[in-house]
């Protein structure tokens, strides 16, 4: 008997939507199933009195790729916003990324000529360090200890749950400097947010097909499992496998989110808290990522958080023991679950920003489909 679909896509968000709008057009029959309530995977936002409430985390569509800019603005158009957070160390406020405005607000230096010979007056002090044993001797010897200890020591203990002397070095073997006044935290050629929100990207892309919320593929395997020819799962690999190989690890986030009745809150979308003192890490004013004109506000704190069953998966710990563990289930993938395309930042175990899982997804379909 012919299955119902040609593909079954387990995951509706960027990554699925992608793929599935992109099948369909090429005449393929998609059924796409999401165990939550609601479409977009991660980029969801949630409607809040006229403000899109980023759920997830604050999502920032940034890209140097001009086929997936192109491609996502043929389904919704993007405003200008550019990412420009802001650091708060002990009540003080420093713009990032570290900048001309960084500089000035540190060492109330003026001038790019400045501005390096106090780095560099930083950096000697290091100069002993020849080989970093650990992100704390990383960062030093790339910043000095002004910028370290205000601006990145306490976000990244936080972020990670661990001393800096513990972490390794590989995770900032770079650290950019610019020696102009620009604010803008990417260096990427096009930079926005949805107008309306993400939702409407992802109602766009999955127009027209057909779309199961609070549907658990592992529920729901019997059934599933046979209603198409091939299937595309973005969900956690690990998972697929019934953790045969052992559970890949995370790390989580808690977001604890306020409705206030003050028009701006903070005057920024995005505000890193950078010292070890103040327990999360960043503060999200939603409405300013949409220039939003309400008489009230939303903001979320976010947490770090440790993972474990049941929590959001947020970042993969991509350090050795992982990577092992990973290339074990790749290797259950080819060898047991050959009508199974796995995508997406879960199934492949990575950190992606949107616009490379975009990439990644039209890649996919490429491959597969045409
Ligand atoms: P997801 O969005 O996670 O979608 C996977 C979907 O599969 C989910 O909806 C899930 O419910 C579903 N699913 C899983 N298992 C099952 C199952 N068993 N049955 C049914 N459904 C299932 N990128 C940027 O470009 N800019 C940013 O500013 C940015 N900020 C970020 C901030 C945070 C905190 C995080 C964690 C990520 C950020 N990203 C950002 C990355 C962005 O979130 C990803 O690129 C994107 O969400 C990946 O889409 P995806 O479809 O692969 O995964
Ligand atoms: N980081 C930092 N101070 C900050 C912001 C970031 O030290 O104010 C470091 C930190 O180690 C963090 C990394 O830079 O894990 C990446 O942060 P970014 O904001 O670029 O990415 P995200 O938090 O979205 O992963």
């Amino acid at each position: 008997m012919k299955n119902r679909y040609d593909y079954l896509v387990v995951g509706a968000g960027l990554f699925g939507a992608v793929f599935a709008r992109e099948a369909s057009m090429a005449g393929k029959k998609c059924l796409v199933i999401d165990k939550r309530g609601h479409r977009g995977g991660n980029v969801y936002c949630e409607d809040v009195d006229g403000i899109h409430v980023h759920k997830y985390g604050a999502h920032i569509f940034h890209t140097d790729n001009k086929e997936v800019w192109e491609y996502v603005n043929s389904f919704v158009e993007f405003n200008r916003y550019t990412n420009a957070p802001v650091a708060c160390y002990q009540g003080k406020l420093y713009n990032l990324p570290f900048n001309m405005n960084t500089f000035y607000q540190l060492w109330g230096v003026v001038t790019p000529a400045d501005a390096k010979a106090r780095i560099e007056e930083q950096r000697a002090e290091y100069a002993h360090i020849t080989q970093p044993a650990n992100l704390e001797e990383q960062a030093l010897t790339l910043c000095g200890r002004d910028i370290y200890e205000r601006l990145i020591k306490g976000y990244t203990e936080k972020q990670w749950g661990r001393a800096a002397t513990e972490l390794p070095a590989f995770i900032i073997r770079r650290l950019p400097f610019r020696f102009v006044f620009d604010n803008n935290y990417f260096n990427d050629a096009y930079q926005g947010i949805p107008v309306g929100g993400y939702n409407v990207l992802i109602d766009a892309l999955l127009d027209g097909i057909e779309v199961r919320l609070d549907t658990d593929f592992f529920k729901n395997r019997q059934e599933l499992d046979s209603v198409a020819d091939r299937i595309l799962f973005t969900g956690c690999i690990d998972e697929f496998f019934d953790y045969r190989c052992g559970h890949l690890e995370y790390r989580s986030l808690r977001f604890e989110e306020k409705r206030l009745d003050t028009d701006n809150f903070q005057g920024n979308a995005v505000v890193n808290y950078t010292g070890a003192e103040v327990p999360y890490t960043r503060v999200i004013e939603h409405k300013h990522f949409e220039y939003g004109k309400q008489p009230h506000t939303v903001v979320t704190y976010e947490y770090p958080d440790s993972f474990a069953p049941g929590k959001e998966p947020y970042y993969p710990v991509n350090d050795s023991k992982n990577t092992k563990v990973y290339q074990e289930y790749q290797s259950l993938a080819r060898q047991e679950a050959k009508n199974v395309l796995f995508g997406g930042r879960l199934a492949q175990y990575t950190y992606a920003d949107m616009d490379d899982t975009v990439a990644a997804a039209l890649d996919l379909f490429r491959k597969e489909v045409l």
